[in-house]
């Protein structure tokens, strides 16, 4: 060590290099390092690497200084810095700054971009811009479609569906400078050399402004849209013209799914929704997701039909600005533009010639859509942003694993189906494919499993899948020639949570849901496990019921009610007049008795939501569903927080008996007590089983760690009070953030059950 340390005058150069790791790939963080470096008088290079992205800076102390500054405080809006470490290094005397190729073969992936909203600057380009006036295609290097586009890697425009647009002489200049903000911009363009909007007639539009000025007199008209969007068309008209939304319902044929909104800027959210601070960071950041809030002001009632929640986003594309400068109204009806329960439409010509049936207006745009993506949607519970379903400017963003999961693909499972393929310490998770319940959804996720597979130059090793026989994703699998893991359902989830925190070790899981089968042959749901990410234990569960008609059950869940009843009380309970209102028929009893006397059609089953469905029914809150999960969304939406009581329940082995719950419930009927009290009452109880389970579990076997999982988990008062119970308990409590806690994380649990299954078995 010298005995003493000269420190270098100012002006002298030294030399340092900069470690940045975060989102900083494929979102134009390389051309911004540049700018900053030119800006900064910097020499020296920029590389992106494994870890992030690596720059050895030369200059004097205080240039050197400066740089970092503006890299903090000019990051591009899709990028951000989760660490920055800096090392002084040896001078090498570097001429000019550079931006290197890197070698790593990893790089290619990593530079799949999700797509990106429209940005402030472009939108103040749009309106300064001599070739940009009013142009709804403006885009830059930090914003604009991404994955949408991409056909195969390298990202280059003539790879993309850009590639029919010849650019401009002016685009091309600004394509080729460094220090312009569409250098590298792959979907560059022009009011000259673009994409334009078109309608059925031929039409073209290159002025969004024009384009805008008539949809809005369209829909001020009360008429219905169809506009193409990023990742699909879109279906709106005006959000407080019942009449329009109505129409679109039945046109639609939606029956009583909620729709989504877009609402033209924060504070008009704020003006109608609940809306928190969490919740507002959410809908402003340039994913732009759909953010499930709670209603304040009223919208017209078909939009949401009654229930205490609406998903609401805001503007992404240029043309929506556009349209909301113009428009009276600040809210729209922005459900997606798909014919009942396939995939949303993305071709113009499919769009003129199904979505003309239901809109008055199909406005498509002459760019191909080459991956279709929906609305990504979140909720905020406990102050954590948690998404429930992973698509739009989330895809193909990778979820980073404290393993490898290189070569195992994760089939996913049957409803709101996603699949993973794993890529060193990543998993990639494919866009929502949707349920896997028709042709048309099927050819979507083969199509993307192929795409998949080429973009990221992806060959299966192993392949994972849900033990289900009859999902098609599991036969999907069994086609693929390769070794094949059979996952149980409720372990997937847990896997998925587990997979998600970076936990590999044993955890108690909790798993809500709807349905899955177990490995006895019933349905399970309501499972109480210990399990790491190779084995699980099912320790209790909720009791199995018959359910009179299978799958009838979910449209029908008076069925569900039923048989918990009779299971408990046998066939005198229908002398009680609130159970006897259940049955629709008073004829159908006998057969009803027959079918779960006998097992016939009716599947045993433990799972959580089907106790949901019985207790909406019952208190008459949703006897007849007509979208999945309806019931419970229905008997959530009833809850009154202030209400404390609860309901008894009973353990038997490994049993979770309802008996005096039911019981309890058909009293409270009758002595004319509110169904919010008792729904409230109802959801209590689960979240004191939860605790209840855990802490017997953890008497037992020292275990502290809880993971949460399956759709029940959607529901935002079981979480949020499920989590503070068992937080206040002690526990440390993992619940989904970053994939879906229903069914579309499944695929992230199975590939991490698989990629552990391969380092074991290798
Ligand atoms: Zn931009
Ligand atoms: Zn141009
Ligand atoms: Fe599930």
């Amino acid at each position: 060590m010298p005995f003493f340390y000269l420190r270098p005058m100012k002006t002298a150069l030294i030399a340092i290099q900069l470690k940045i790791s975060g989102l900083v790939q494929g979102v134009g963080f390389r051309p911004f390092i540049y700018r900053m470096a030119v800006r900064n008088q910097i020499s020296g290079w920029v590389e992106n690497n494994n870890e992030g992205v690596t720059i050895h800076a030369e200059a004097t102390e205080s240039q050197l200084e400066q740089f970092i500054t503006d890299i903090k405080k000019l990051t591009p809006q899709a990028a951000s810095i989760r660490k920055l470490v800096q090392q002084e290094v040896a001078l090498q005397y570097f001429k000019d700054f550079a931006i290197r190729k890197s070698q790593s073969y990893s790089e290619d992936i990593t530079e799949v971009s999700p797509d990106i909203a429209v940005c402030d600057a472009c939108l103040h380009d749009m309106q300064s811009q001599a070739h940009r006036i009013n142009y709804p295609f403006i885009n830059c290097t930090n914003c604009g479609p991404r994955f949408t586009i991409i056909k195969s890697l390298p990202y280059d425009r003539h790879q993309t569906t850009m590639a029919p647009f010849v650019m401009c002489r002016r685009c091309a200049s600004e394509y080729k400078n460094l220090l312009d903000r569409r250098f590298h911009a792959q979907p560059v363009a022009c009011l000259h050399c673009g994409p334009a909007y078109q309608l059925m007639d031929g039409n073209l539009f290159t002025d969004g402004k024009i384009l805008a000025g008539l949809l809005s007199s369209e829909i001020k008209n009360g008429k219905i849209i169809a506009l193409k969007g990023l990742g699909g068309f879109h279906l709106l008209c005006d959000a407080f013209n019942e009449k329009a939304v109505s129409d679109l319902r039945k046109r639609k044929a939606r029956d009583g799914k909620p729709m989504a909104v877009m609402v033209k800027d924060s504070t008009v959210a704020q003006k109608y929704f609940g809306m928190s601070a969490t919740e507002k960071d959410l809908l402003v950041s340039w994913r732009r997701p759909v953010v499930l809030m709670k209603n304040k002001l009223p919208l017209a009632f078909s939009v949401s039909r009654g229930l205490s929640t609406t998903g609401v986003m805001l503007p992404y594309m240029p043309l929506h600005h556009q349209l909301f400068e113009l428009l009276e109204t600040d809210v729209l009806v922005m459900t997606s533009g798909n014919i009942s329960d396939e995939p949303v439409i993305i071709d113009d010509q499919l769009a003129f010639q199904f979505l003309g049936k239901i809109a008055d207006l199909v406005v498509g745009y002459n760019r191909a859509i080459h991956n279709r993506v929906d609305d990504s949607v979140a909720f905020v519970v406990n102050e954590k942003a948690r998404l429930i379903r992973r698509s739009r400017s989330f895809v193909p963003s990778p979820v980073q694993l404290a393993f490898s999961a290189e070569g195992v693909f994760a089939a996913g499972a049957e409803l709101v189906n996603t699949f993973s393929i794993g890529k060193g310490n990543q998993a990639i998770i494919s866009q929502h494919i949707g349920d896997l319940k028709n042709v048309e959804t099927l050819e979507f996720y083969e199509e993307s499993f192929r795409r998949f597979s080429a973009l990221f130059r992806f060959k299966p090793k192993l392949v994972a899948c849900d033990l289900h026989p009859d999902y098609l994703s599991t036969r999907f699998a069994q086609q693929l020639d390769v070794k094949i893991i059979e996952v149980q359902h409720h372990h997937a989830h847990i896997a998925s949570c587990m997979a998600e925190h970076g936990l590999d070790e044993q955890v108690i899981g909790i798993a809500l849901d709807g349905t899955g089968l177990g490995t006895d042959g019933t349905i399970w749901g309501g499972e109480y496990f210990i399990c790491d990410l190779s084995n699980f234990e099912r320790h209790f569960f909720f009791d199995p019921v018959p359910l009179p008609g299978g799958d009838k059950v979910t449209e029908q869940p008076w069925r569900t009610a039923f048989a918990y009843l009779y299971k408990y009380f046998g066939l005198s309970i229908f002398i009680d007049e609130n159970a006897m209102k259940l049955i629709p028929d008073k004829n159908d009893l006998p057969v009803l008795m027959q079918m779960v006397d006998q097992g016939i059609n009716s599947p045993l089953s433990s799972g959580a939501g089907r106790l949901f469905d019985a207790v909406a029914a019952l208190t008459g809150i949703c006897r007849e569903s007509s979208f999945h999960a309806e019931a419970p969304m229905r008997l959530e939406a009833e809850i009154k927080p202030e209400c404390r009581g609860k309901y008894v329940f009973e353990i038997q082995g490994q049993q979770i008996i309802f008996r005096k719950l039911f019981y309890q419930i058909l009293e409270d009927l009758k002595s004319g007590t509110s169904t919010a009290e008792i729904s409230t009452k109802f959801h209590n109880t689960i979240v004191t089983i939860n605790l209840s389970m855990a802490r017997k579990l953890r008497e037992k076997y020292g275990l502290n760690k809880v993971a949460l999982s399956g759709g029940s988990f959607q529901n935002s008062y079981l979480l949020e009070h499920t989590e503070k119970l068992l937080q206040k308990a002690g526990f440390e409590v993992f619940a989904h953030q970053q994939v879906p806690t229903n069914d579309g994380g499944i695929a992230l649990g199975q590939l991490a059950i698989g990629a552990k299954y391969l380092s074991q078995n290798p």
